[in-house]
């Protein structure tokens, strides 16, 4: 796969190279320059292929340039021991459940496959990495579980001391091994300005691999686009009446959909859900992109006012306002809605639904009913385990959802992390002593 940056002033790289890269050193990030055609893969899979089968397709479509296909396999194999769940709500609407991996959110798809390909990178140079990530919650938890017991990896981690919850907390302070957590005496800023300093600090960087994992990495948002094929498979015979509707924040996931269609995945079009946070659907009707500081929402993992990347879908569309807005449908859901809904489908289909999840719910709904000429089929891509937001749920609906099996495990746990005050000297201090 080669890649080049949206900016346009880095010079052309692998998909391997990129992976430990994060950002292009223009500032831009990396997207991929050629388009591939995944239509005859379609036409070749069942509609009851696995979700491993169209992964290994699709990896091989993309990476064959990289890697052997024995290669690709092992990756595909080891970062995925779990799969996206289809559960029809009705003859309409249908739920791709991507929580089903260990940290219970849909970033566990990319986290996984990111480590995977970075374990087998690894091992063939024979070299050592440290992920070091900043997280507010959610991203932490599955970039730890994703590479927890990977070899040659370790992961450090800083999260904002009393500013996650108590179950987020767990599931960041409970892996031991290669993965080493940090609770800052701070907000979530200063752990992210701690591990900019980190990366650009002159001694760091001359003794230490370290690398980054975060959200704009391209094998994070790579592996994101399987699931768009593997959860249209068995729709294929009402393409392209298909419709998928993205809960969306910074707009990976709804720019891995539009990787996926611009590869000639024949879907109507995308839904873009949003919370209050509406900088992009206010682009789709507007054509003015007004990033702005964002508000604190119920669906807080989408609580942001400058969709990072935002960047790339301009690059799909050449920058054209029209054919974004042709295929992008936004809509807007505030919290008072969200419980509505949250309350309505519990009641109606005795189906728990995340904030998240209930944000593109309640977009799918009117979706439809703005197109009962000819309704699609709506594939509402379910981002999160509604246990992960139980206080919500039990509020709105006076019943708590079950906890899985692995967040239950978790809880039991005590839990380890070292309290370090919000400077660099603090983290560096570790990092030094841990692994010079
Ligand atoms: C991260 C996240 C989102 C938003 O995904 P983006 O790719 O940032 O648009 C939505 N729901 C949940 C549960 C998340 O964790």
């Amino acid at each position: 796969m080669r890649l080049i940056s949206t900016r346009g002033q880095a010079k052309e790289t692998s998909f391997q190279e990129a992976l430990f890269q994060g950002l292009a050193p223009d500032g831009g990030l990396y997207h991929p320059v050629a388009i591939k055609d995944v239509r005859t893969i379609l036409e070749r899979l069942q509609p009851t292929a696995t979700f491993n089968e169209v992964a290994e397709e699709l990896a091989k479509l993309w990476l064959l340039d990289e890697w052997e296909a024995t290669s690709l396999k092992k990756i595909v194999e080891r970062a995925f021991n779990f799969s996206p769940q289809l559960k029809e709500l009705d003859d309409q609407i249908c739920l791709l459940e991507l929580f089903t991996g260990p940290s219970l959110a849909f970033k566990d798809f990319g986290a996984c496959f990111l480590a995977a390909c970075m374990e087998e990178i690894l091992a063939s140079r024979n070299r050592k990495a440290i992920i070091l990530v900043a997280t507010s919650g959610d991203t932490g938890s599955a970039v730890a579980r994703a590479f927890y017991g990977k070899k040659n990896i370790d992961v450090v981690i800083l999260y904002p001391s009393g500013r996650v919850s108590f179950l987020q907390e767990k599931q960041l302070t409970t892996l031991s091994g290669n993965v080493h957590t940090f609770e800052v005496k701070g907000s979530f800023d200063d752990c992210q300005r701690m591990v900019k300093e980190a990366f650009v600090d002159a001694e760091l960087k001359s003794s230490l691999t370290l690398t980054s994992a975060n959200s704009i990495n391209i094998g994070r948002l790579f592996p994101q686009a399987f699931y768009y094929v593997y959860g249209f498979l068995p729709f294929k015979a009402q393409a392209p009446d298909v419709v998928f509707c993205v809960p969306s924040g910074n707009f990976g996931n709804l720019t891995a959909g539009v990787y996926a269609w611009s590869w000639g995945l024949p879907v109507r079009q995308f839904i873009a859900a949003t919370n209050i946070n509406d900088v992009v659907p206010q682009y789709l009707t507007t054509a003015i992109y007004q990033p702005r500081p964002s508000l604190q929402t119920l669906s807080n993992a989408m609580d942001v006012g400058n969709p990072s990347n935002f960047e790339r879908l301009l690059a799909v569309f050449n920058h054209k306002h029209r054919a974004m807005a042709d295929l992008l449908w936004g809509e807007v859901v505030t919290d008072d809605e969200t419980r509505k809904t949250i309350s309505e489908v519990y009641h109606s289909h005795k189906v728990f639904l995340d904030p998240h999840t209930a944000v593109g719910y309640q977009a799918a709904k009117r979706y439809l009913a703005k197109h009962q000429a000819k309704p699609p089929k709506v594939i509402v891509l379910a981002t999160a385990h509604p246990a992960k937001f139980s206080e919500t749920i039990e509020e709105v609906t006076g019943t708590r959802p079950p906890l899985p099996k692995a967040l239950a495990e978790a809880l039991a746990l005590p839990k380890r992390s070292q309290l370090i005050p919000n400077t660099l000297a603090a983290l560096k201090e570790f990092l030094l002593q841990r692994f010079a």
